[in-house]
């Protein structure tokens, strides 16, 4: 299931079967671990060092910089979790997606019209010069 919030838990060692929804953080080990929001099941394991994901804890609303996914995940998902919300990076609703597939299909169409248009274009002008020898009608 897609995730719109995930509740933080505190634990020592995060356990091998994670529950949706849920980010274990390790400050032990400083790492912190979730299911990808998107609900693919991807195991994502941020590492809370200084040049990796910095976590922040207000009052049991955490944050993780930078943004979780795309380059990482398999599904492409790409998102922030501020103040324990998921952030959707902009990605294509279905319809937009349709949309976008109608629009190039069209494109693909008006490249084939157009390409057997001008064809058959040269070929009348072909015809045209045996014809007349002539380049072009008067
Ligand atoms: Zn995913």
């Amino acid at each position: 299931m897609r995730q719109s919030e995930f509740t933080p838990e505190f634990v020592t060692t995060v356990p091998e079967e994670l529950e949706e929804g849920r980010l274990y953080i390790s400050e032990r080990f400083r790492t912190a671990s979730h299911l990808c929001a998107c609900g693919c099941g991807a195991h994502v394991v941020t590492s809370l060092k200084p040049a990796k994901w910095q976590l922040t804890n207000r009052d049991g609303r955490v944050s993780l910089s930078p943004s979780i996914g795309r380059w990482q995940l398999p599904c492409q998902s790409h998102y922030w979790i501020r103040d324990n919300r998921v952030v959707w990076s902009y990605s294509f609703t279905e319809e937009e997606k349709s949309a976008v597939q109608r629009r190039d299909a069209q494109a693909v169409r008006d490249y084939y019209e157009a390409r057997r248009g001008r064809r058959s274009l040269e070929f009348l002008r072909r015809v045209w010069r045996r014809l007349t020898g002539r380049d072009r009608p008067r």
